[in-house]
């Protein structure tokens, strides 16, 4: 079992959260934005400095359907870059997708994204979020 979070928007919550693991022996996932990690330095930081893995979540948080190959690559690689500058650590080799992905094909059938949302330290994985309404 692993337990995650994502930081995409703001510094709001950082510090508590890394209070309730501190208190807990918790260790955890972070997934930044290249935004987040660029724009909070001081956030991202502190994720590190506490021991906690730091995973990709794109740059932007873009949807990644929409993206061309070369778009989607520039979100991940500049994520990348953004995350090494505000930490200086590499990131885990995992990467979560900002949203779900949306099929090509319109499809309204229900998915069960929490069953693609668990990952091993081990092995390279691509995670998403639940989709957003
Ligand atoms: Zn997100």
């Amino acid at each position: 079992m692993a337990l995650t979070f994502d930081a995409a928007w703001d510094g709001t919550g950082v510090e508590t959260a890394l209070t309730v693991l501190r208190g807990r022996n918790v260790p955890a996932t972070f997934f930044l934005t290249g935004r987040f990690a660029a724009e909070r330095h001081p956030g991202a930081a502190l994720l590190t400095a506490a021991g906690h893995g730091i995973g990709n979540h794109s740059y932007s948080h873009p949807q990644f359907a929409d993206l061309t190959r070369p778009e989607a690559e520039q979100e991940i690689m500049g994520a990348d870059r953004a995350i090494r500058r505000a930490t200086g650590t590499v990131p885990l080799p995992f990467f979560r997708f900002p949203t779900a992905p949306r099929p090509r094909r319109a499809s309204r059938r229900p998915t069960n994204w929490a069953s693609r949302t668990s990952s091993s330290p081990l092995t390279p994985t691509a995670t998403s979020e639940r989709p957003t309404v």
